[in-house]
């Protein structure tokens, strides 16, 4: 019966010490923080870089409609008979087919920019989809580290109660042992019987140990040989 109480207040310890483990895994999980301010710098680059390239574009559509105008002057020089010697007409069609090849490096140029401000447009989208995911899931945590340090606090509490009870019941000579024993297992000093074997270690226990544990009623503290936790024979088991 002592054994059992002492077994079942473990289980309780168990469950707390779970969900501190969970605390801590969430204190892990906040540094998505600092993965969020990284996607916002790179925003940041991208945009800057986007408007780089806007003023690049700026350019290239002045340079293209100042080389058309001058596609427009020479073409109607050529069409309007205007030029006198055959050396004026070779010199004016050889710039009409520079301004040409000129223009059409230029609308090259101009759409590999803006190729590139609609990629980088299309990144910032998607690095804003994920900021919002990001930030979202931090929000959570956030919900979750409250309501888990809240029960961590209460359960503590509770738990620290309920030990001074059981204390009470049990005979000092157990509690002392007990929680000397505990010293060395500090995360359940107690294993379960199970099909005549230590569930802790798996060592399978001499009858003579499982007689004497099923005849002390779980009022007797006996200890595994093997790993050494106190073994407890739940009365289920007959
Ligand atoms: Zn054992």
């Amino acid at each position: 019966m002592y054994i059992k109480l002492l077994y079942k207040f473990e289980q309780k310890e168990k469950s707390l010490r779970d969900k501190e483990a969970r605390m801590k895994e969430i204190d892990q999980e906040l540094q998505i923080k600092e993965e969020i301010e990284n996607i916002q710098n790179q925003i940041e680059g991208l945009k800057s870089a986007i408007s780089g390239f806007i003023n690049r574009k700026r350019e290239i559509e002045r340079d293209i409609d100042e080389s058309k105008d001058q596609l427009k002057g020479i073409t109607s020089l050529l069409n309007g008979n205007k030029l006198k010697t055959s050396k004026e007409v070779r010199a004016a069609k050889k710039t009409k087919e520079n301004l040409e090849a000129k223009t059409e490096e230029l609308e090259k140029n101009l759409e590999f920019t803006e190729t590139a401000i609609k990629e980088k447009e299309s990144q910032i989208k998607e690095l804003e989809k994920e900021t919002a995911e990001q930030e979202e899931r931090l929000q959570s945590i956030h919900k979750e580290r409250e309501l888990l340090g809240k029960e961590i606090k209460n359960e503590t509490a509770k738990l620290k109660k309920e030990f001074r009870k059981i204390a009470k019941e049990i005979p000092e000579d157990i509690m002392i042992r007990y929680e000397k024993i505990k010293d060395s297992f500090p995360y359940g000093a107690i294993s379960p019987i199970e099909k005549g074997a230590c569930l802790n270690c798996g060592a399978m226990l001499p009858l003579e140990v499982l007689e004497e544990l099923k005849d002390s009623k779980g009022e007797k503290l006996i200890r595994c040989e093997v790993c050494g936790k106190i073994l407890y024979f739940p009365e289920e088991i007959k």
